[in-house]
């Protein structure tokens, strides 16, 4: 990228919310039924029909406001914008227009060292559209209403971003939020968290915002961030060899790895806006405010620190255990039965997290069903704490634990995998294997030292790698320095 232009990144992000009903409706709004089983005639936009709105929706709305910072407005209006299409029989969408119920937030991200604000200009609620499926074989174009009505936010970033990089970064947080705040499942494959994005590149250190590409279709963090890259580089080509950039829509070709047009960009009056009239302005009072408040999490970054803070943890051990709400109260809940943070953070950031990913656990959004709880992966880093078993049985164990077979301890117990630390065992096993490799004791006297390595392995494999480490290498260590037999001095 030539140093002498700057990119100017606005994201839009559509979050589908996860209530249990429409936002207009009583119909369920959960993904994955078959078409067109979860609708009614508000959702299906029939005529006579009157919207009714539901309360969690507003709920969700507040509790992603609040978690922002933003200004929550006490009156907000629904408006119709209007479009044809086939998903959207009514005619419009009902969205907020002019006066949404969230403004002037911010998301941190981090940036290097430093923490940057990427302002919110606002967040609305808004129903989404049916959809549409074109059947090529049937030579036929067919219409799914099961999502149309599931209430969604639409959350509006301020052009604050400056590159990929900082975008992807913004998604990131901005999807961790929606997720700790149980408000939606953040899966961009299934589309319930969308992002169109607005780019301009202009000459570094001017303040006067370019001509604006919107670009749609990434469906993957990786997507946005190379969409982003060949957009930027496409405008300062354009730019730099005289052409002027059109403001348009374009459409991220992934295969091509390269952006097309796909229509002239509309403004907003060519939707002709105007407040639903079927709807009365929705009002938040003080005590409803007071009560999404008093329900909020502790927030992703706030955690993070804390747990830095609170355990001493490395920043980047906080990092991935604060990404999912989840993991980081498995892991709290584990160092509350045994409190040793940096064993129980390295079991839970490794073999943990390996197995929920295995299982796909982790497409949840709040993982119930962990492979084992928090209290017996803590009650196994105790046992190794404790000198009963070696780290390396402790992964055997844990490997039983997931096949079902019990408790650590009891694990322990039926296998027979209780660490030797008993002294004379450890140096019978170690005179068995001196023994048995004499030629190799010569030439470790000889001075060839990493042989040590060797009979460490050989008295563990004696016994079952079941041997103390420490107390092994101790041992071992006094023996090979001992004298030789047959020259004992008389
Ligand atoms: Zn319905």
């Amino acid at each position: 990228m030539s140093l002498a232009w700057e990119p100017v990144i606005g994201l839009e992000v559509h979050a589908e919310l996860l209530t249990e009903a429409k936002i207009f409706c009583g119909c369920s709004a959960r993904f994955g039924a078959a078409p067109n089983e979860n609708t009614c005639p508000v959702c299906l936009g029939l005529p006579g029909v009157l919207p009714v709105p539901n309360g969690k929706v507003v709920d969700f709305a507040l509790r992603l406001g609040l978690a922002t910072n933003s200004r929550i407005a006490r009156t907000s209006r629904w408006a119709r914008k209007n479009y044809f299409y086939p998903d959207l029989p009514k005619g419009y969408q009902i969205s907020q227009y002019e006066l949404p119920i969230c403004e002037g937030g911010y998301v941190e991200i981090d940036v290097g060292d430093a923490v940057r604000r990427i302002g919110l200009v606002r967040i609305h609620m808004e129903e989404d559209t049916g959809k549409n499926i074109h059947d090529a074989r049937a030579d036929a174009s067919l219409v799914d209403f099961n999502r149309s009505g599931v209430p969604l936010l639409e959350i509006v970033s301020a052009p604050e971003l400056r590159s990929p990089e900082e975008a992807g970064a913004y998604l990131r947080a901005l999807r961790t939020l929606l997720r700790y705040l149980e408000i939606c499942d953040g899966n961009m494959e299934e589309g319930s968290f969308r992002c169109d994005a607005n780019v301009s590149v202009r000459p570094a250190g001017s303040s006067e915002l370019g001509v604006k590409v919107e670009v749609k279709n990434m469906n993957s963090f990786r997507a946005v961030e190379r969409a982003l890259a060949y957009e930027i580089a496409r405008q300062i080509d354009a730019l730099e060899s005289g052409e002027p950039v059109v403001q348009e829509t374009r459409l991220w070709d992934p295969e091509a790895e390269r952006t097309r047009p796909m229509r002239r960009k509309e403004y907003a009056h060519d939707y002709r806006y105007f407040p639903d009239p079927d709807l009365p302005p929705l009002r938040v009072d003080d005590g409803w405010i007071d009560r999404v408040r008093a329900d909020l999490p502790e927030l992703p970054r706030t955690r993070r620190d804390r747990l830095v803070r609170q355990y001493g943890l490395p920043r980047y051990d906080a990092e991935v255990l604060t990404a999912r709400k989840d993991l980081a109260d498995f892991f709290e809940e584990a160092v509350r039965e045994h409190p040793n943070p940096k064993a129980i953070s390295n079991w839970t950031m490794g073999e943990v997290l390996r197995v929920v990913r295995e299982r796909g656990l982790d497409r949840e959004l709040v993982i119930r069903d962990w492979p084992v709880p928090p209290r017996s992966l803590a009650r196994l880093v105790r046992l190794v704490d404790e000198g009963k078993i070696s780290g390396k049985i402790a992964k055997q164990v844990f490997e039983k634990m997931l096949a079902g077979g019990g408790s650590p301890e009891e694990i322990v117990e039926a296998e027979g995998l209780v660490q030797v630390s008993d002294e004379s065992e450890l140096e019978r096993a170690i005179r068995e294997v001196l023994a048995s490799h004499a030629d190799k004791v010569e030439e470790y006297r000889a001075g060839k030292e990493k042989l040590f390595g060797f009979f460490v392995g050989q008295a563990m494999k004696r016994l079952g790698g079941k041997a103390h480490p420490g107390k092994l290498n101790e041992l071992l260590r006094r023996a090979l320095s001992a004298a030789p037999k047959g020259e004992e001095r008389p």
